[in-house]
Parts: C-alpha cells; sequence; structure tokens
C-alpha cells in the first residue's frame, strides 16, 4: 500500500475519530512504509507520535485491516525531511485476511466507552440505569431496550459500556454489536454472494444484538424486512436486544408501522441534551484522565467552567476542544488560562455560539430600560433613549457576526458611521462606569442564553 492508499483509508477514519480529531491527530500522519506486518508512519513530532499511539492506533490498525492490508503493528517516525529519500522497495501486494475473522462479526467496541468513563446527570441517568439494567445480563425484562437522543450525547457509549460489561461478566455470551449501516451492508453482501441463509442464522445465534443508529435503515426496505425477522426471531427466543436511534421509533420517517410498534414494546428511554452540571462534569472527568498524563500541565480555575457554559452543542465538540487545549498547551509548554482557552478554541467557540439576532437584542434592551421597542429604530434623540440604543448597537457588533451597514440597516436605515460612533461610546463609557458594564454582562448573558 502507498501513501495514497493511506489517503482513502484515512476518509473512513474521520467519522470514527471526529473532524477535529482528525484534522489535528489524522491528516498531517504520512504512511512511508508498509512491510513485514508493519505499517510506518512519518510524524511532525515526538509527541504527536506518542500522542496518536495512545488515542488512535487501534482504530488505525482497524482501518487498514478493513481495507486488506495485512499489518500486523504501527510505528511512528520523526518525519525527517532533509533526509534524502529511501529508493522505495518494491510494495508486497495487499493480500486479503484470511476470512476466520468472521467468528464474531460486529464492529469493534471502543475500549473507553465503559460505565465507568461515563458521567451520570439528570439529562441521561434513565438512560444509564436502564444500560444497567441490561448490562447485568439477568432475565430479559423489557424488549428491546430503545435508546435515543441528539448526535453526542452518548448513545454509542452506552452500548459499548453494556457489551463491554456483559462481556466481563459473562465471557460465553455471544454479544453482537454493530450499526444499522453495518447491518445493511452485510445484507446487501449475503444477498450478492447467495449467503443469505448464513445471514440469517449468524444473526439469528447472537445472545444480545445491539443496532446503533437504527435510522439508517429508514426508506431501505429489502434491509427493513430483514431486520424485522431477525428481530423477532431474536424476541421470540428471548434474547436481549438494544437498538439506538436519533429519535424516538415514532418519528423515523420511512420505517415500516409494524417495525415502530415493535421497537416500541419494550423501554424507550432518551438522552436529553445535555446541562450545565453535567456537562462540568464531563470535562473534570476528562481533565483528570489528562492530568495524568501531562503531569506538569497547569489549569487555571475557571476555565472548565467557561467551556461548560459556552459549548453546549455535544460532548463530543467538549472532549475535541478539552483534547486541543491540552495538547496545544503543551506543545507550547504554558499553562491553560482562559487566554489561551479562547485562541486556542475560537472557531469552536464561535461555532457553538447561540445565533444571537439583532432583533433579540433591541428587545431584550428595550425591556431592560423600560423603552418602547420602536424607539429602537426610531429618530428620538434624548439620552434615555439614545443610550439603551447604542448599548443595543454595541452589543449587536459583539453577539452577532453582521457588519456595520447591516446593523446600520436594522436601526431604521442609520449610516454605518452612527452605529461605529455608538459602539466607541459604549467601550468607552464602560471602562469608567461600572454600572453600565454590569448592565452589559448581564444582558450578554442574558442573550446567550
Ligand atoms: P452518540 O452515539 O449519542 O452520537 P457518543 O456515544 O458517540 O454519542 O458520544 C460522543 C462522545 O462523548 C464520546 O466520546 C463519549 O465518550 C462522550 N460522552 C457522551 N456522553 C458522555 C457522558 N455522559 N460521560 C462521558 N463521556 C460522554
Ligand atoms: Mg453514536
Amino acid at each position: 500500500m502507498t501513501n495514497d492508499g493511506w489517503v482513502e483509508i484515512r476518509e473512513d477514519l474521520r467519522k470514527r475519530v471526529g473532524k477535529d480529531n482528525y484534522i489535528t491527530w489524522i491528516e498531517p500522519l504520512k504512511l512511508s512504509e508498509l512491510r513485514d506486518g508493519v505499517a510506518s508512519f512519518s510524524v511532525p513530532t515526538t509527541f504527536f507520535g506518542d500522542w496518536v499511539k495512545r488515542n488512535f492506533s487501534d482504530q488505525i490498525l482497524h482501518h487498514l485491516h478493513r481495507s486488506g492490508a495485512e499489518v500486523d503493528r504501527i510505528e511512528f517516525a520523526l518525519d525527517r525531511i532533509s533526509a534524502p529519500k529511501p529508493a522505495k522497495a518494491a510494495e508486497p501486494a495487499p493480500r486479503k485476511r484470511a476470512s476466520n475473522e468472521d467468528e464474531v462479526p460486529g464492529a469493534p467496541l471502543d475500549a473507553r466507552f465503559t460505565f465507568d468513563s461515563f458521567v451520570v446527570g439528570k439529562p441521561n441517568e434513565l438512560a444509564h440505569a436502564a444500560a444497567r439494567r441490561v448490562a447485568e445480563g439477568g432475565p430479559v425484562t423489557f424488549n428491546p431496550l430503545f435508546l435515543y437522543g441528539g448526535v453526542g450525547l452518548g448513545k454509542t457509549h452506552l452500548m459499548h459500556a453494556i457489551a463491554h460489561e456483559l462481556q466481563t461478566r459473562q465471557p460465553d455470551l455471544r454479544v453482537l454489536y454493530l450499526s444499522a449501516e453495518q447491518f445493511m451492508y452485510r445484507f446487501v453482501q449475503a444477498l450478492r454472494e447467495r449467503q443469505v441463509m448464513d445471514f440469517k442464522e449468524l444473526f439469528r445465534s447472537v445472545d444480545v444484538l445491539m443496532v446503533d443508529d437504527v435510522q439508517f435503515i429508514a426508506g431501505k426496505d429489502s434491509t427493513q424486512e430483514e431486520f424485522f425477522h431477525t428481530f423477532n426471531a431474536l424476541v421470540d427466543q428471548n434474547k436481549q436486544i438494544v437498538i439506538s436511534a436519533d429519535r424516538a421509533p415514532g418519528e423515523i420517517k420511512g420505517l415500516e408501522e409494524r417495525i415502530k410498534s415493535r421497537l416500541q414494546c419494550g423501554l424507550v428511554v432518551d438522552l436529553h441534551p445535555t446541562d450545565y452540571e453535567l456537562r462540568l462534569g464531563i470535562l473534570q472527568q476528562k481533565a483528570e484522565f489528562y492530568h495524568t498524563q501531562y503531569r506538569d500541565l497547569v489549569i487555571a480555575p475557571g476555565v472548565l467552567e467557561f467551556l461548560a457554559h459556552r459549548i453546549s452543542t455535544n460532548v463530543r465538540v467538549l472532549e475535541g476542544a478539552l483534547t486541543r487545549l491540552f495538547a496545544f498547551a503543551s506543545l507550547v509548554g504554558r499553562e491553560i488560562t482562559l487566554d489561551l482557552t479562547q485562541d486556542c478554541l475560537a472557531d469552536i467557540l464561535r461555532a457553538s455560539d447561540r445565533k444571537v439576532t439583532i432583533e433579540e437584542i433591541q428587545r431584550k434592551v428595550a425591556e431592560h430600560y423600560n423603552i418602547r421597542l420602536s424607539d429602537m429604530i426610531g429618530p428620538k434623540r434624548v439620552r434615555t433613549i439614545a443610550r439603551p440604543r447604542q448599548i443595543a448597537m454595541y452589543l449587536a457588533k459583539q453577539l452577532t457576526s453582521r457588519s456595520l451597514p447591516d446593523i446600520g440597516r436594522r436601526f431604521g436605515g442609520r449610516d454605518h458611521t452612527t452605529i461605529m460612533h455608538g459602539v466607541r461610546k459604549i467601550e468607552e463609557l464602560m471602562t469608567a462606569d461600572s454600572q453600565l458594564a454590569d448592565d452589559l454582562q448581564m444582558l450578554k448573558r442574558l442573550l446567550q442564553g
């Protein structure tokens, strides 16, 4: 395999590791050699290599295997740009791996996704409790367990945790975890290779079946059909099934009614969007983990709180932010302060800002200063109205990405220089007037939710 081959494979990794990790850690890797079962990658720094090795080598190996490459080990070596390139030896053609790997045909489990590493809070406590119950492996009380919720809220984590736990308690249990996409892929392959009976047998012989992201099979008729039969066969045998999706069974469009109603027969629990406490808990846990790796890194008070407050999208983004922050701080050898955080994560912070509109700003400011909304855009120049109007201009500049002329238009067609003047005026007053500074803080908080 050449570096070009690798470039194709690594695209698949993007989905597994997430975009931020991908850009930071995977994209810079160059495959320099693949020989005798060892894939050698060149990396820019030793730290970089260590990091990738610790965090991503399993996934990289997995994807190399999947592409048919014969690899047992990966190595990282410093990229010696100045050294002359050694003449490339002819590479062995990639051979397909012996296919005795399909004894357990599931997707690999992420070793980090355990119950121990799952932080429980109000938004996920029910889902967590239900997952724990299933993981005990006692008599099946609800079938299926259906977990649903938005992206990055921990569905896959919980499913892997169940699988790990079951495997530890009962090593003989046949637990099969895979995504609905992989289910479909395997089914289509079985059809093509005329091995549908084998496929059926395999899926009917497991003790626990876990299918992640089941919304994927919506609208895919023959896969749905097969899924339905597999599902019924396992339920009839009293085998536990765990399903996840990004929404409730009834809300998955293109899913057959009979499947929807079967999915609703068990226990349906949702993972709610994270709240501040849960996010902070997750950040604290991850930060502790990083501390064991970078003992000399200091994180200033308030940084985790700041992140928990500002990044409210999903846990994956939160984790990506922290990973980048620690990696960056360790590269530059500095304490993780709020300033460093804001610099290092500017793009993430911007993207997760709730979009505030100028209209909202005008409304909130008018409310706060007890003036009419129409006065925001009207011509009155008395101080009691002009000042709040300038405050709204200032906030519009700060909290939205609108240009000055654009803001001007939304303030009754004022000129951009008027807006600029208003913004400057407030900046000036703010430094001397602590009441005004407090007001601005509070308004910002209100507007940013
Ligand atoms: P989903 O499958 O719902 O899209 P994942 O299970 O893949 O989300 O979670 C995304 C990332 O966030 C994973 O790295 C996971 O470990 C982490 N995560 C989500 N929820 C929690 C939690 N409650 N505690 C610890 N980590 C979490
Ligand atoms: Mg998932």
